[in-house]
């Protein structure tokens, strides 16, 4: 049997006084899209930033391709992509600039890079925005370059987090595609995200995570039987704090018509 894609065992991890990771176990086979959920502030974003290389000061085993991310950073970064929420991006490059940058970042040769990048650019509809400056990119043009810088290495691992948000609905069904087909290929997706109805379909496994804690992990179909309820949503709102959005908007409008003399 080949060896976990990702594998953590017991990862803590507190920012101050805030314990944002509280002992989290997880296993992700090569081949697996695994989503990832839960409320703000759950603590996805802290896991994928210590799985990736990029946060430190935490405690338990984590290993990424084989790989711990805390001592052998290197080559993580080589086997992983990263389609972050929130991304910094070169604003004075173009475009052309900036993935030639990540390629050579990855050893690649250049011809490679402007092969496998005018194929990806070519299906997001990108093409026509090489020489543009990135700074004069819209919302999900960003999302589409991401995309593509995160790609042009042939990554084992993909670490996407809220990967359709921005796009257009051509590229959103382009990237769920593109997402099965890298999985059918062996390759790993870990997918966090709260658009739920897209993890239930996307997604082989799902972990659910709360207040630093996995609640429950398996596949959908697993974790219906498991909670006796046919929707993730109705599962996370079960496992979490969530339910009763009914009264709470309610309560909110009440207030907001409450004159303060009642
Ligand atoms: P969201 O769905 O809102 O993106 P998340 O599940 O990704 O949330 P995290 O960003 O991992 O959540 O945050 C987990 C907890 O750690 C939260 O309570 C958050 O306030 C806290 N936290 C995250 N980053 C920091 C930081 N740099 N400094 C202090 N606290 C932080």
């Amino acid at each position: 049997m080949s060896s976990p894609a990702i594998e953590v065992r017991g990862l803590r991890k507190s920012y101050g006084t805030k314990l944002a990771l509280a002992g989290v176990d997880l296993t992700v086979e090569p081949g697996t899209v695994q989503g990832y959920i839960g409320a703000n502030g759950a603590g996805k974003t802290t896991t994928v930033r210590i799985l990736i290389g990029l946060l430190e000061g935490f405690e338990g085993e984590a290993r990424v391709a084989g790989f711990d991310p805390r001592t052998e950073q290197v080559e993580v970064k080589r086997r992983i992509g990263y389609v972050p929420e929130n991304a910094a991006l070169f604003d004075t490059m173009t475009v052309a600039e900036y993935l030639l940058l990540v390629g050579r970042l990855h050893d690649l040769d250049d011809s490679v890079i402007i092969d496998r990048c005018t194929e990806i650019l070519d299906a997001l509809d990108l093409t026509s925005r090489l020489v543009s400056r990135v700074s004069s990119l819209s919302k999900g043009m960003r999302q589409k370059l991401l995309f593509c810088a995160a790609l042009v290495h042939d990554p084992e691992v993909l670490f996407l987090d809220e990967p359709l948000t921005g796009l257009d609905v051509n590229a959103s069904m382009l990237i769920k595609e593109l997402i099965r087909e890298l999985a059918d290929r062996g390759r790993t997706i870990f997918y966090c995200s709260h658009v739920l109805d897209v993890v239930e379909r996307v997604c082989d496994r799902i972990a659910i995570v709360d207040e630093g804690k996995l609640v429950a992990e398996g596949t959908f179909a697993e974790l219906v039987d498991q909670r006796g309820i046919g929707s993730l949503e109705g599962i996370l709102a079960s496992l979490t704090d969530g339910g009763g959005e009914e009264d709470k908007a309610r309560r909110i409008l009440a207030a907001l018509s409450d004159d303060g003399e009642g």
